[in-house]
């Protein structure tokens, strides 16, 4: 992991997505955006990122489909993915961690919340493949 880890946040609603990649930004993450499932996949593999913030309901290719096919690539696989869920959504949540997501996060996110969820699962995933 480079000392500016790369976060990919895969979010097709935008004000909300400018808003995490903002905080993101102010707390010395690299960013990138995907609005939709199919270009977040492909910016996966051309550009492998330390960590995917996942939205669920996303066009083209929803956020546990996208999850199941990182998750079951040996290229991807490594990559933690924490999932962005509907505050009252339980069931999003449980569907996310059994499509394979590492963790999720409950939205309207919480901006003190975020960096630090993120910093823990880049260390569990940095000791985990060293
Ligand atoms: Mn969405």
């Amino acid at each position: 992991m480079s000392e500016q880890p790369h976060i990919l946040v895969i979010e097709d609603h935008q004000p909300n997505a400018m808003l995490v990649c903002d905080l993101l930004s102010f707390h010395g993450f690299r960013v990138s955006w995907a609005p939709d499932g199919v270009t977040g996949l492909d910016m996966v593999t051309k550009d492998p990122p330390d960590l995917i913030l996942m939205d669920l309901q996303l066009p083209r290719l929803d956020g546990f489909e996208l999850t199941r096919r990182l998750k079951s690539d040996p290229q991807t696989s490594h990559i933690p993915i924490v999932a962005l869920t509907a505050c009252a959504m339980i069931s999003d949540a449980e569907r996310a961690m059994s499509a394979g997501c590492d963790g999720y996060l409950t939205k309207p996110i919480n901006t003190r919340e975020l960096p630090q969820t993120i910093r823990k699962f880049l260390k569990v995933s940095t000791a985990n493949n060293p």
